[in-house]
C-alpha cells in the first residue's frame, strides 16, 4: 500500500480518443445513410426528399471532419531532457518518447517531461 502513488496511467486519454474517433465516424455514417435513404425514397420526383436528404448527406460528411479536427488538436510541449538537458519538442498526445540526443526514455506527464522508468 502506497498512498503517494498517484500515477494513474494516461491510457484513459487514448481510450477516449479511440472512442471519439469511432463515434464521429458512426454519427457521420448514420447521417449519411439517413440522407441517402431519404433522398432515394422521398426524392423520386419530390423535392422534399432532396431538401431533407442533401443537408443530411453534407452533415454526414462534414461532421466527422469537424469532430476529428478537434480531436487531433493537441497542445505543444517544449522542455528540456531530464537526463541531458537537450531541447525537446513534443505534444501532450505523446505519452513517452526517446530523447533525440541521449536516447533515454522520457515520460510526458501533462506538461512536464520526467525521467522514464525503463
Ligand atoms: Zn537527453
Amino acid at each position: 500500500m502506497d498512498p503517494n502513488r498517484t500515477d494513474v496511467a494516461k491510457s484513459g486519454r487514448t481510450f477516449d480518443s479511440a472512442y471519439s474517433f469511432s463515434f464521429s465516424i458512426a454519427v457521420g455514417l448514420i447521417l449519411f445513410i439517413a440522407g441517402l435513404v431519404i433522398t432515394l425514397t422521398l426524392g423520386q420526383g419530390e423535392t422534399i426528399g432532396l431538401v431533407f436528404g442533401i443537408p443530411l448527406l453534407i452533415a454526414g460528411l462534414v461532421l466527422p471532419v469537424i469532430m476529428m479536427r478537434d480531436l487531433f488538436h493537441h497542445n505543444e510541449i517544449t522542455g528540456e531532457c531530464p537526463f541531458c538537458g537537450a531541447p525537446i519538442k513534443t505534444s501532450d498526445a505523446t505519452i513517452r518518447l526517446n530523447c533525440p540526443a541521449c536516447k533515454k526514455l522520457i515520460e510526458v506527464r501533462e506538461t512536464n517531461l520526467i525521467k522514464g522508468e525503463d
